[in-house]
């Protein structure tokens, strides 16, 4: 039985401490703030309620594994229902589509629907053109920690490869509104699509596969499920205590220095932004944090019925609108996410998208990217691509110090919650049973 230190109690964190304390291990948990979830969450204001991150998931078997390797399955505590239409894209030129999620035939019938009669066609190759490297990099990359030589020729080929998404996707559709719908997780998760390596559209090949799922009554109950998971594994959770640095002996660590004191421990798992501990931070020197978003939770005066669960507005900026929050009766609970040129307020520019809100708000609680990095202590975005070489210049699961594994937004495939959900598996794997 090791003693294990998880630094950070955000999804990547309380993953890896409820499977690692399945597995036998004595696991103590350090995080800064007062409660779990990190970006996984609700915010609560004059009645309303948001999810402060993540309001879907895409892959939900990643969350099942979790919960069934950790204790009770997930199903026997949650509901997980498939969100339907996943997302609706309005398009500069005035055009819209309503994406369904795991469907390709659906989502071909769709695309013609609103972008024209062989869009759809054209969509579905593109994402199928997926299916083969989501394999590989499934298999070598993403549930395993990654190394150049236990991975397979084709999925070496593939992270090398200095094909771009914008590259890629300017070659595979001449119709900008396509291009758009390829590299919009790209920029949703703060990229630039000329430094994302074109394999990052596998995230559309998931979705379409997998379909994307949510918690009714939020995101938040997974936060808590998580925490109450923590307890029946006895793991040691210390809220409101930060971790400063790591104390490395020849053989691997020997302590976690927090605010709190020392956390002795035999192996760490590193669940927040490795530059934040000093032992780690020359081996991430290469490497450039993705800001969040920006961030507007308006509560709304009336109900705004049949809306879609996600409205992403594409001009020079993007403002996704998600319309699920919780609300008083006759009232509405949105979300605003703002990425890109954006230069005023989120409500006013969506107002010149006319989705107009500004006689409606009856509260808000705006959060600046900077704000959010604060809060967090680090971006649950995770790394900022930077071309093919940020693979390697961002932790891998096993990290350079031995002893010292990583999880979460900040290795593995990044800031999307199916990644930071396999993370802990591959750190769990790789730690192995006591
Ligand atoms: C607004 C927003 C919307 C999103 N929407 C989606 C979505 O629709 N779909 C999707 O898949 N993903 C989405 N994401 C991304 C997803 O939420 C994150 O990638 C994921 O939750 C990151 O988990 P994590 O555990 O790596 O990091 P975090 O959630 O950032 O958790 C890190 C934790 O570590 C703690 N911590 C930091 N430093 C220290 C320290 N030194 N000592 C102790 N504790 C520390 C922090 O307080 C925090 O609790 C969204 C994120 C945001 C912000």
């Amino acid at each position: 039985m090791a003693r294990v230190a998880v630094v950070g109690g955000g999804l990547g964190g309380c993953a890896s401490a409820a499977r690692l304390a399945k597995l036998g291990h004595e696991v103590t948990l350090v995080e800064a703030l007062p409660s779990l979830g990190g970006a996984i969450g609700v915010t609560r204001q004059d009645g309303f309620e948001w999810d402060t991150g993540p309001a879907t998931t895409a892959l939900p078997a990643v969350l099942r594994d979790l919960f069934r390797k950790s204790g009770r399955p997930l199903e026997r505590e949650l509901d997980l229902v498939p969100v339907q239409p996943m997302r609706e894209h309005r398009f500069v030129d005035g055009t819209r589509v309503v994406l369904p999620s795991g469907s390709r035939s659906e989502q071909i019938q769709a695309i013609d629907e609103g972008l024209g009669a062989g869009t759809g066609r054209q969509w579905a190759d593109y994402v199928h053109s997926q299916a083969e490297r989501w394999d590989l990099l499934r298999r070598d990359y993403l549930e395993r920690p990654w190394s150049p030589t236990g991975a397979s020729r084709e999925t070496q080929d593939l992270l090398r490869s200095r094909l771009m998404m914008h590259k890629a996707v300017t070659r595979a559709f001449k119709d900008k509104r396509l291009q758009t719908l390829a590299w919009h997780h790209a920029v949703q998760g703060g990229h630039d699509p000329r430094n994302v390596p074109a394999w990052f559209g596998i995230l559309d090949y998931v979705e379409q596969t997998f379909g994307t799922w949510t918690f009714p009554g939020g995101f938040g109950r997974l936060a808590e499920l998580l925490t109450k998971r923590l307890g029946e594994r006895g793991v040691a959770v210390m809220t409101g205590t930060t971790a400063k640095d790591l104390a490395m002996g020849p053989q691997g660590p020997q302590a976690v220095e927090t605010t709190s004191g020392t956390v002795d421990c035999d192996k760490v798992v590193v669940a927040v932004d490795p530059r934040r501990l000093p032992a780690l931070r020359e081996h991430v020197d290469r490497s450039m944090p993705a800001l969040p978003p920006a961030v507007c939770h308006v509560g709304l005066a009336q109900e705004v019925p049949d809306m879609p669960h996600e409205i992403v507005v594409h001009d020079e900026y993007v403002i996704s609108v998600r319309t699920d929050g919780r609300a008083p009766a006759g009232k509405s609970a949105w979300t605003l996410i703002g990425r890109g040129k954006l230069s005023e307020d989120l409500v006013m520019a969506l107002a010149r998208k006319r989705i107009d809100l500004r006689d409606l708000v009856e509260t808000r609680v705006d959060l600046s990217p900077r704000q959010l990095v604060e809060q967090w202590s680090g971006s649950p975005a995770g790394v900022l691509w930077q071309g093919r070489a940020t693979v390697t210049d961002r932790l891998s699961v096993e990290t350079p110090l031995p002893g010292v594994y990583a999880a979460g937004a900040h290795t593995g495939g990044g800031g999307w919650v199916p990644f930071v959900g396999l993370t802990a598996a591959v750190v769990a794997d790789a730690i192995g049973p006591a």
